[in-house]
């Protein structure tokens, strides 16, 4: 088994150098993935193309049409596509524009306020929305004490986060669309993704073996719940065997539509609250922990907001932080989080997860909104 920590401790190590030449380029990526734990991974050319054709799959499953626009709300690790307009497209960009005429394309950096977040979506009125499941919840929210609606949106389509049964309902009904949701990671890249007709996941075999396991690592039966643990079948780049990325997973009988890719029943992985700004607005929190790697090594992070102009970073490090790194890393926090808070370092062995399992990497001690 590799865990997180474990591929943190051997960055570089595990690297193969036999690399096949026909698998192309090598790029190197970081992620701190469900769990709040850095790690730097590497992939290559094929592995993205495998990717693509996963993303194509995954568009003509969801039976999408393609001449109507769509709109993605998300973190971007650049300040781009921020207000006024944010980004504006031809089409809907790479890889399905290369096999399909689409509409337009728009992008929203989520940093922005969620009420600016409607007020842009109720003006372009996109047919798709793609987002974080943290900031599709803030969305339903705010459109639902102000007792208004999105018109025209045929489909939501979220990533990088767990989504909850509740909040299907609350799309099929305060915008009569339907939510598909995305099973993926940086360093795995498409891992599972919605089946066409029930609300549940295909493992993407072709690519990877997903199993759950116990907690002494012996198999779990079908219907009960247990780590996931991944296996990357043609990255060679950085060959990640038996990888357990930090959720949890059941999985169960083959799926009625007939197809044969194994079905995951549920994922529970990481979820993410949102910040309240002092003037109470609420967005997605963007940390820019690959900053945070360049000042010091954290192990792990998670960060707190205790009150509205409050924050705790919880850290894990191998060595105390110098007064210099300390302050450093909290003026990245509050750069990226939009608003000079009074920021508390705190330090930690570990940073447990949550009685549901869950990963919270932002925890927000105020009360709902
Ligand atoms: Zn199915």
């Amino acid at each position: 088994m590799l865990t997180r920590a474990q591929l943190q401790e051997n960055n570089g190590t595990i690297d193969c150098d036999l690399l096949v030449e026909a698998h192309g380029v090598v790029t190197e990526s970081m992620t701190s993935g469900s769990t709040g734990y850095p790690v730097k991974f590497r992939t290559t050319a094929l592995t993205s193309t495998l990717w693509n054709a996963v993303n194509i799959r995954e568009q003509l499953w969801s039976d999408r049409e393609f001449d109507k626009s769509s709109a993605s709300i998300r973190w971007h690790s650049d300040a781009i596509g921020l207000l006024p307009k944010g980004l504006e497209f031809e089409n809907w960009g790479l890889p399905i524009s290369a096999f399909h005429k689409t509409g337009r394309g728009y992008f929203l950096n989520s940093s922005t306020d969620i009420c600016t977040q409607i007020t842009w979506l109720q003006k372009l009125q996109p047919s798709y929305l793609m987002t974080h499941p943290s900031n599709l919840r803030a969305l339903m929210a705010q459109l639902r004490s102000d007792g208004t609606t999105l018109h025209g949106v045929l489909e939501v389509r979220t990533v990088a986060e767990s989504i909850s049964d509740e909040l299907r309902v609350d799309v099929a009904e305060q915008l009569n669309a339907k939510l598909v949701d995305v099973y993926s990671s940086e360093e795995l890249g498409y891992m599972a993704i919605q089946c066409p007709v029930q609300n549940q996941y295909h493992v993407q075999s072709e690519n990877l073996l997903l199993e759950v396991l116990r907690e002494d690592s012996s198999s779990c039966a079908l219907n009960k719940p247990g780590r996931i643990v991944v296996t990357s079948l043609l990255n060679y780049a950085a060959p990640l065997i038996r990888y357990e990325i930090g959720d949890y997973g059941e999985l169960a009988g083959p799926c009625s539509y007939g197809r044969d890719l194994p079905v995951l029943k549920t994922i529970n992985g990481r979820v993410r609250n949102m910040l309240r700004h002092p003037d109470v607005s609420a967005r997605w929190p963007n940390f820019g922990f690959r900053k945070f790697m360049l000042v010091a090594p954290l192990r792990q992070f998670q960060i707190v907001q205790h009150t509205l102009d409050k924050i705790e970073l919880k850290i894990v490090v191998d060595e105390k932080l110098t007064d210099g790194q300390e302050e450093a890393v909290r003026e990245i926090l509050r750069d990226n989080l939009g608003h000079p808070f009074a920021v508390n370092l705190s330090y930690h062995s570990q940073l447990p997860r949550s009685a549901n399992g869950k990963f919270e990497d932002f925890i927000s001690m105020l009360p709902n909104k």
